[in-house]
């Protein structure tokens, strides 16, 4: 990465101001699961140890700008002061003359937690009174917020326009391990696809084909693909208008080399659900009345043999619908093949990093992404704006 980072400045004695992403579940009032704070922590530690006054701002859920109670930070203050075993001070709101008075009186190494800044209506407008308004509290800017770096809002972008800016310790680690995955990646070089659907990952599909070499199917898409083969797929998830999609797709990868894995068998059944019955059929054989929900043991055989022989395994998306236990098995023998080989290993997204938790694989994978969004936007191969505002090094 050409951008400065926390290590590249000095920052004893200074009010730092702190983009993390801070958004987690909650349930009950409390931090349901605290992936996203932890990943937060060396950034903070780094700088209490450097003598800084931390002021930290994020966002947590979709409150549209206006003051939504259950998404106050408090839990996020007392989980934060938890783990880092020391007061953190929080705040009901975000800029103005309380935090501005908060903000001035902090002694080295405290750390101040601003209110959920999409509170303001001015933030995902990425409004400059806003930005200009939170820069105040500070001289330093830092953004640690990977997952909110595809985001062009006044806490992530705005707000480096007033303030020396730089990037955070996890989006220095994450932008490392996506982007040697993606630049030079050690070969053989393997992504699994899966999810729902090809037209939230068309992009990503593209830019992976040139770059891999072998690309692994699953998930509903996979039934778009098999559909440009031809196949009758039954009731499963089709996207009739992305056939031409999946068929430009499988050309590339021929033209490109890549060996492109398509399932072999699957397992179907009337609905998506728990209590229902399922069977394996071959994908030549999907009953007109019955949908493809999870690959088959045949097909997850195969993909995890592949996964064993790669140096670098990118994985995205679930191989079938997972929450569901009779749909479970193909993505699982993945997630175990992911964690069991030796390769560089690398999961983005949402539901494929909650798998792999579920699944309680997470301490053998080299890398979770904290950003579901922001990584795949990234392997678009696009620049985050997020990213794109912080000093050059
Ligand atoms: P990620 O968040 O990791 O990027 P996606 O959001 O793209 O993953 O996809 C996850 C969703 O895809 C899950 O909710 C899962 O149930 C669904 N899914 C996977 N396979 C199938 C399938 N065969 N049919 C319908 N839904 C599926
Ligand atoms: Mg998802």
């Amino acid at each position: 990465m050409a951008k400065k980072t926390l290590r590249n400045i000095q920052v004893a004695g200074k009010r730092v101001l702190v983009r993390v992403d801070f958004n987690v579940p909650l349930q009950d009032g409390q931090v349901a699961d605290d992936t996203r704070i932890r990943a937060a922590l060396p950034t903070i530690r780094f700088l209490r140890e450097s003598g800084a006054k931390i002021i930290l701002v994020s966002h947590l859920g979709r409150p549209k700008g206006k003051i939504v109670p259950e998404l106050r930070l408090n839990p996020v203050a007392e989980r934060l002061s938890e783990l880092l075993e020391t007061r953190v001070n929080k705040l009901d709101v975000s800029i103005g003359p309380e935090a501005q008075t908060a903000a001035a009186s902090l002694n080295n190494g405290e750390v101040l937690l601003l209110e959920n800044i999409r509170f303001y209506p001015g933030e995902e407008k990425n409004c400059p009174q806003l930005a200009h308004d939170l820069a105040q509290l500070a001289e330093v800017y830092i953004n640690d917020a990977f997952g909110t770096a595809h985001r062009a809002h006044s806490s992530t972008v705005g707000v480096a326009a007033f303030l020396p800016a730089v990037a955070g310790l996890l989006l220095e680690q994450e932008l490392k391990m996506l982007g040697d995955a993606l630049n030079k990646p050690k070969r053989p070089f393997v992504a699994v696809l899966g999810g729902a659907k090809i037209s939230d990952k068309i992009i990503v599909l593209e830019n992976l084909t040139t770059t891999v070499d072998i690309l692994i199917i699953g998930g509903g898409m996979a039934f778009t693909f098999l559909a440009a083969q031809g196949i009758e797929v039954g009731r499963s998830l089709l996207e009739k208008n992305k056939i031409t999609v999946a068929a430009r797709i499988m050309d590339l990868a021929q033209e490109h080399n890549v060996q492109l894995l398509l399932p072999q068998d699957v397992v179907v059944a009337s609905e998506p659900a728990n209590e229902v019955p399922a069977e394996v059929v071959a994908v030549d054989a999907i009953p007109t009345d019955q949908m493809g929900l999870d690959i088959g043991p045949r097909t997850a055989q195969q993909y995890a043999r592949a996964i064993s022989q790669a140096k670098t395994v990118f994985f995205n998306g679930p191989m079938g619908a997972f929450e569901y236990t009779p749909f479970a098995a193909g993505t699982k023998t993945v997630a175990q093949a992911l964690a069991d080989s030796a390769a560089i290993s690398i999961v983005g997204g949402g539901d494929s990093a909650a798998a792999i938790a579920k699944f309680g694989l997470g301490a053998k994978i080299t890398h979770i992404s904290t950003g579901g969004g922001a990584a795949l936007k990234f392997l678009e191969g696009k620049e985050l704006p997020g990213l794109a505002a912080l000093e050059d090094e």
